[in-house]
């Protein structure tokens, strides 16, 4: 268990976690809806990864998914709606040391948090983003997200939602200095799995988009995607995600993509007629704004002074 004292001298078996040193409250989601899936995936990582849980950190926005941090027996910040990428920034520029993990919605992060979203893929700082993507606000009991499907009907449109949705990837593909960018869907395990695995061992943010079952308001989204497989496309590709022995035959459709091939990506999550499913888009290389913060706060008191005032010789101040 977690608590002792690395000073202590006890001979003592070294710290080993299970699944209940990440399990916290019981989830309180509906029957059949796609969060726990999810949620289990996490704390497998966590748990594989043999994470300390006092140095985790689950942040949140508002929504159905935001209350993923409860249920962890982690660290948590349960924030405000939009705000899960801020809070998770902040704490990650002040702590590096700490493994950060976000988990936000379509509604919360593609409306009210839409300008924090593009700013943290830029910042590319070290953490993993989740997004749950269900196509409503589900909280808030069914009202028309950004990626609510068009005509779709919602208790803000009743007669079905106006626009064309919002294509999340082709935004997040088109920023600037993003390094990790996948898609998966809740109810494949295996995958969804080795996704959330590849997506916390990169370094820098890792965005994944998860395409989630909500089966109160919105069943039909994703039931027409599950009875159909033919509108899935597997990714393959030795740098992308492991598939696991025996999944690959779930998908009817199947490409080579090579995950550091941006226009590629670009051109896959452009064609709405089929869900690339895979590792979009990793550069290794993109750089990431808590190294360079990290490489201020491990300066010394000295170095720091004698940086301000050569600042301020510069400016003539
Ligand atoms: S409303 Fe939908 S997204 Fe929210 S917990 Fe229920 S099934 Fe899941």
């Amino acid at each position: 268990m977690f608590g002792l004292k690395e000073d202590w001298s006890l001979d003592v078996n070294e710290r080993y976690f299970t699944l209940d040193d990440y399990c916290g409250a019981e989830p309180r989601w509906c029957s059949g809806c796609g969060d726990p899936g999810i949620l289990t995936a996490v704390h497998k990582v966590c748990r594989d990864a043999q994470l300390l849980p006092e140095k985790t950190v689950a942040v949140s926005g508002i929504g159905c998914s935001s209350r993923l941090p409860h249920y962890m027996s982690t660290y948590g910040f349960h924030g405000l709606h939009g705000r899960a990428l801020p809070v998770a920034c902040g704490i990650k520029s002040r702590r590096p040391d700490l493994d950060i993990w976000v988990a936000t919605g379509d509604g919360d992060c593609f409306s009210i948090g839409a300008a924090h979203w593009v700013h943290a893929l830029r910042y590319n700082m070290d953490m993993t983003v989740l997004v749950f993507d269900n196509g409503i606000y589900g909280l808030t009991k069914k009202q028309t997200s950004p990626t609510t499907p068009q005509d779709f009907p919602t208790n803000t449109h009743p007669s079905g939602a106006l626009l064309p949705p919002l294509n999340p990837l082709t935004v997040t593909l088109g920023v600037t200095n993003i390094s990790f960018v996948a898609q998966i869907v809740d109810w494949n395990a295996p995958l969804l799995y080795e996704t959330i695995k590849a997506a916390h061992a990169h370094r820098g943010m890792s965005f994944v988009r998860i395409v989630q079952r909500c089966p109160i308001y919105v069943e039909s989204i994703s039931k027409d995607i599950q009875d159909d497989p033919g509108k899935l496309l597997l990714l393959n590709h030795p740098d992308g995600i492991h598939v696991p022995e025996g999944v690959e035959r779930l998908f009817e459709n199947h490409q080579e993509h090579d995950p550091s091939d941006l226009s590629r990506a670009r051109e896959l999550v452009q064609d709405t007629s089929r869900i690339p499913i895979g590792l979009l888009y990793r550069n290794p290389d993109a750089q990431r704004y808590d190294e360079m913060t990290r490489i201020g706060m491990e300066m010394t008191e000295q170095e720091k002074l004698d940086g301000l005032n050569e600042a301020l010789d510069k400016f003539a101040i």
